[in-house]
């Protein structure tokens, strides 16, 4: 068998790149091979070389209105972003008067090259005006009453064409009236990198002084730009050399770029027949995925408003799922979409939106769907088919009900992991009687839960705190129960009694399961422990420990709130030591390192503190101590997460083996025994996955698949999935928690080339 990948690429991404135009290609390698002349040479090869620079320019200055105006040529629009603000600033900076404040304008949506410039400029020409974000409101228009205001005091205000997130245009013409009125005299600079093919542009019939694009957003190659200079405007050459462009930018063309622009060029000017979707079928376009969206996924939220958006460009989200859920969904089915927001903290939102005001949900879940003029019908009825696909695999795999009502899916039997940042929620079901419990219940996932309880028709018959926990509420209430009374972790007052390990425990039946309950004080005076334990033959096995925040993957919880005792969590461990096995997997609240669940004996192995516990050789005074030491290094980051539990230990790497592709066919061709294992979640390996592999374990399921396979832990395993980073991280958890033969796929799929 081989490893790869199934289906062939859609990519609806434009925004970020596009694909070179195969013309456009082809210009830039015959460029390479036959015109490969520098400009700047007096021989005919520079003569050539420079009559295709110039050519070039003159379809730039009509595609662009430029007037008399200047078109000089770039690496990019970043490039041209800088040369427009160094241009202004140097300028303006001749007109400050001593003692008084200036302010520098951008647009709150503007991409992150243009306030960064601007406050670069500011600092190295050390010119010191206020940086301010102009505001937009909630359809991403700027406020003009806020530009009215600031402008007469400002040096520059750079605005936006198209926005890079949300297509959403500016009305031009009303901001150079709102601009003009208020300054006459202020510099302009309008990012138009957006806007190239989707906007008409006329831009010497306006005051813009400067204006930057880039030759990658519209099928041209990266590494050529251009930038448009008002005939007035003031210019300081960014790049100082050999004097090429007229001395406003050295450096020595990129002719097979400017070859390749062209090309484009020609695409744009040409009245019929060109590669180029007209407007009305772009908007045709957009309104065949829209509804196809809409059918798929029916909660869909579209995060752009379409009267002011350009028709390529689609931001929207889907209630209940991480922009990273959909990006692996799409990814799977091979539909390159881009999440729409900016990886730059632990949580991922989007700037763009959230200064649109929008709710933060919606932020963090956007995804961004774009398309060029080139896309053509059958690309959008390819990835229609394909969208909807998608919303399938969902349903199928309980996710989202299915749209037709029909869920054709598997019974859900056993242990399934939900994390929401580093808490953990566990659901545990029994096929065979068709029930359910939830242990810690997260309010994101109250959704998620009941779908799933009532595709795979569960009846859940408790859902259940292991402690009132500090950093979010429970959502028991929120789950779909029976009517019961319980106390206030949800556990119900009718339970029966059962003996094990001649302990006395309180239990609910799941089925031929039962959950026994057992006090374990310490990270608060309620916390308890849930047992799951397996009755075979009038004998009961332990199979899943719900912890809570006693024991946490290289940590024990904190025990430091007002209720806390870490006098009462030692006792309390060394009691459920007696009850548990050393291998008995232990299922947190908390896992804050991608770790999964744990055991007893994994966690000896690191954490001295525990195991002096276990062994009892360490008095109750001194673990006070030591804890409360512990206990100090938790910093809450505020408004984030509250640790419940501070890592005392490093996270230990295990030796793995690490295949490539090559190797890893080369090795399964050679090992009819390897288990090889998709690690993606159920709807990412429905819509694309090789026939070959041997199972799907997702990561919802991993501490499912070590409880049942842990009679075997010699076994081979090889862990697959997309990027390598879900299949590490799995294969590392199996590593810990003692399986001695395990391998992944380095770099995942993503590294093979797709058909
Ligand atoms: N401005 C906008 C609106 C963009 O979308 C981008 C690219 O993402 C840039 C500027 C930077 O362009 P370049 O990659 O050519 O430097």
């Amino acid at each position: 068998m081989t490893v790869e990948t199934v289906l062939p690429q859609i990519y609806l991404d434009a925004n970020a790149t596009t694909p070179v135009l195969e013309q456009a290609a082809d210009a830039a390698l015959v460029t390479m091979k036959t015109m490969f002349g520098n400009p700047s040479s007096s021989h005919i090869t520079g003569l050539q070389a420079k009559q295709l620079m110039e050519h070039t320019r003159q379809k730039a200055r009509a595609v662009l209105g430029s007037g008399h105006g200047r078109v000089i040529f770039t690496s990019g629009a970043t490039e041209g972003i800088q040369t427009g603000i160094l241009s202004a600033l140097c300028e303006a900076k001749k007109k400050i008067q001593p003692n008084k404040k200036y302010t520098l304008l951008y647009g709150a949506t503007e991409h992150k090259a243009v306030p960064e410039s601007l406050k670069h400029w500011n600092q190295i020409l050390e010119i010191n005006a206020d940086v301010k974000a102009i505001p937009v409101d909630g359809a991403g228009n700027l406020d003009l009453a806020f530009i009215a205001n600031e402008v007469p005091n400002a040096l520059m205000i750079c605005t936006m064409a198209v926005n890079n997130e949300t297509g959403v245009y500016q009305d031009l013409n009303k901001l150079e009236e709102v601009i003009r009125k208020h300054n006459s005299d202020i510099f302009w600079m309008v990012d138009c990198v957006q806007a190239l093919g989707k906007r008409s542009l006329n831009l010497a019939r306006t005051t813009i002084d400067y204006a930057p694009f880039s030759g990658h957003k519209l099928y041209a190659p990266k590494g050529i730009g251009f930038v448009y200079i008002r005939e007035t405007a003031p210019f300081t050459p960014f790049i100082a050399g050999g004097g090429q462009e007229s001395g406003l930018r050295s450096g020595t063309e990129n002719l097979p770029g400017l070859a390749a622009l062209s090309v484009i060029f020609d695409e744009l000017l040409k009245e019929n027949d060109s590669q180029f979707a007209s407007v009305d079928k772009l908007h045709n376009f957009r309104n065949q995925l829209t509804q196809t969206l809409k059918d798929a996924f029916p909660t869909i939220v579209f995060n752009n408003q379409f009267s002011n958006s350009v028709p390529t460009t689609l931001n929207f989200a889907i209630p209940g799922f991480s922009s990273k859920e959909i990006m692996d969904l799409f990814d799977a089915a091979n539909i390159r979409v881009s999440s729409g927001s900016a990886c730059s903290s632990k949580v991922t939102r989007s700037f763009v939106l959230d200064a649109m005001g929008l709710p933060a949900w919606q932020s963090e879940s956007a995804i961004r769907l774009s398309f060029g003029p080139a896309t053509t019908q059958t690309e959008i009825d390819a990835a229609c088919e394909r969208i909807l696909h998608c919303a399938q695999a969902l349903g199928h795999s309980c996710l989202m009900q299915a749209a037709n009502g029909v869920n054709n899916k598997e019974a859900l039997d056993g242990l399934v992991q939900f994390k929401v940042g580093g808490a953990c929620c566990w659901l545990f079901a029994d096929k065979q009687s068709k029930t359910a419990i939830i242990i810690d219940p997260l309010p994101e996932l109250v959704e998620r839960l009941n779908t799933i309880l009532e595709c795979q028709q569960l009846t859940l018959l408790a859902a259940l705190d292991t402690h009132g926990h500090a950093d979010h509420e429970s959502s028991r209430t929120a789950l779909t129960l029976p009517k019961q009374t319980c106390d206030h972790l949800g556990w119900p007052t009718q339970t029966t009694q059962i003996e094990f390990k001649g302990q006395p425990l309180e239990a609910l039946a799941i089925g031929h399961y039962r959950l026994a309950k057992l006090a374990t004080p310490g990270h608060t005076e309620d916390s308890v422990t849930f047992m799951l334990l397996e009755q075979q033959q009038g004998e009961y096995t332990i199979r899943y420990v719900f912890c809570g925040d006693l024991i946490l993957m290289g940590a024990l919880g904190r025990t430091n709130f007002s209720t806390s005792s870490s006098k009462a969590m030692m006792h309390s461990i060394q009691l459920l030591a007696q009850l548990i096995e050393s291998d008995t997997l232990l299922c947190p609240s908390h896992d804050y390192n991608n770790e999964f669940a744990t055991t007893l004996a994994a966690e000896c192995n690191r954490n001295l503190l525990l195991n002096s516990v276990l062994q009892h050789d360490i008095a109750v005074d001194i673990f006070v101590e030591k804890k409360a030491q512990i206990d100090k290094n938790i910093v809450d980051e505020a408004g984030s997460e509250i640790m419940c539990g501070a890592t005392v230990c490093t996270k230990n790497q295990f030796e793995l083996h690490e295949y490539t592709t090559k190797e890893l066919n080369a090795h399964i061709a050679n090992n009819e025994s390897v288990l090889l294992i998709d690690i993606r979640e159920p709807h990412e390996y429905a819509l694309n996955h090789d026939r070959a592999f041997d199972q799907n374990v997702p990561l919802t399921r991993l501490t499912d698949f070590i409880c049942k396979h842990s009679q075997d832990k010699s076994k081979e395993l090889v862990l697959v999935c997309r990027s390598g980073s879900r299949s590490q991280a799995a294969a590392q958890a199996l590593a810990r928690l003692g399986f001695h033969n395990i391998g992944h796929l380095k770099g995942g799929y993503a590294l093979i080339p797709s058909a």
